[in-house]
C-alpha cells in the first residue's frame, strides 16, 4: 500500500497525517513549530525535517506533501518568501527537505493546498472553478480554475486576505503594511484586537463567539463586521473572475452561524445585479483537513 506523509505547516504549528491516496487520514498529529523563532534557513529545515522523522519511521511512506505559508515559484518550484520570515529568500525548501528525507517532497502554499483538498475530497467537488478561503489567525486563498490550481506566476495569486475593502482614512492596518484589508477586519486576530480595544479584555475569537450567541451587542457586531468585510472581498473576486463557488475553511467557521448571514448580505449588496444570487458560499465539511488532504494530493500527483 503505498502511504503519503502530508503535512500542515501554519505559524506557530505543525500538523501531520500518514494520508491513503484515497483521501483516508490514517493518523494525524499535531506539534508545535514556531517558524518566527528560527533565526536561519537550516535551522528551519532540520526542526521541519525532525518533526516529520518519528511518522516516516512509523510507516512505510513512499512520498511526502507540504503546504506551508509561503510564496513558491511557479517554474523553480522555490519559496520566494514567506511574509513574517524574513531569513527566508528563494530557497528550495522542498529539494533541502527530499535530500535530508531521502524521499520525493512535494510543496505549495497553504492555502492553496486547502483549495486542492476541497476541490477533490470537500465541498468544491465536481466544480470546474472554485474560490477557496482559508480562515484563522490570517486569511487566506486558493484558486481552482478550469479543475487545475492557479497559483500565478510568483505562487502570490488570490492573497485574499490583502483585498482591500476600506479605503477610508479610518480604515484598520494590516499587517501586510496596508490600511483596509479584509484581514484586517475579519481574522481572529483582528476579532481579538478589536474586542480588546473596547472591552480592555485579551480573549480568544472563540470566547467572543460564545459572547455575541449570548446575546452581547459588541460582540455580535464584530462578527457582522467580519462576515460583511468577507462578503466585500468575494464580491470582488467574483465580479473579476465569474467564479460561483466558494468555500471556506478554518478555526473562524466555527462561528458560521454568525458569519454567514453577514457574508451574504455583504456579498449581495456588493455584487452587479446579473451576478446577485449565483454564487454560493459554503463552510467546508472536511473538520479542517482540506489542507492535509491538498497536501497528500501534491505528493500524488506532483501536479503543480
Ligand atoms: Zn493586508
Amino acid at each position: 500500500m503505498s502511504l503519503i506523509l502530508a503535512a500542515d505547516i501554519g505559524g506557530t504549528n505543525m500538523r501531520q497525517a500518514i494520508v491513503h491516496p484515497s483521501g483516508e487520514l490514517i493518523e494525524e498529529t499535531r506539534s508545535e513549530l514556531a517558524l518566527s523563532c528560527f533565526g536561519t534557513e537550516a535551522e528551519m529545515i532540520d526542526a521541519i525535517a525532525g518533526q516529520l522523522s518519528p511518522m516516516l519511521q512509523a510507516y512505510a511512506v513512499t512520498a511526502v506533501g507540504i503546504g506551508f505559508p509561503g510564496f513558491f515559484d511557479a517554474h523553480s518550484g522555490h519559496l520566494i518568501a514567506s511574509p513574517n520570515l524574513p531569513y527566508i529568500h528563494h530557497l528550495p525548501l522542498a529539494e533541502r527537505l527530499q535530500a535530508r528525507l531521502g524521499l520525493p517532497v512535494s510543496m505549495q502554499n497553504d492555502a492553496l493546498c486547502a483549495a486542492l483538498g476541497e476541490h477533490r475530497f470537500g465541498r468544491g467537488q465536481g466544480v470546474s472553478n472554485l474560490l477557496h478561503i482559508t480562515l484563522g489567525t490570517g486569511i487566506g486563498g486558493g484558486l481552482i480554475l478550469q479543475h487545475q490550481p492557479w497559483s500565478g506566476e510568483t505562487g502570490m495569486a488570490m492573497e485574499f486576505g490583502h483585498i482591500r475593502i476600506r479605503q477610508d482614512t479610518s480604515a484598520r492596518r494590516c499587517g501586510c503594511g496596508n490600511h483596509g484589508c479584509v484581514e484586517a477586519y475579519a481574522s481572529a486576530t483582528a476579532i481579538t484586537e478589536m474586542y480588546r480595544e473596547k472591552t480592555g479584555e485579551s480573549c480568544p475569537a472563540h470566547f467572543i463567539c460564545r459572547q455575541a450567541r449570548e446575546g452581547d451587542a459588541f460582540a455580535r457586531q464584530l462578527w457582522q463586521q467580519a462576515g460583511d468585510a468577507l462578503g466585500m472581498a468575494i464580491a470582488q473576486c467574483v465580479i473579476m473572475l465569474d467564479i460561483h463557488h466558494v468555500t471556506v475553511s478554518g478555526g473562524m467557521t466555527g462561528a458560521w452561524d454568525l458569519l454567514h448571514p453577514a457574508i451574504e448580505k455583504g456579498l449581495q449588496k456588493a455584487l452587479i445585479p446579473p451576478q446577485q444570487d449565483r454564487v454560493q458560499v459554503v463552510a467546508s465539511a472536511l473538520n479542517d483537513h482540506a489542507g492535509l488532504l491538498g497536501a497528500a494530493l501534491l505528493a500524488c500527483e506532483q501536479r503543480l
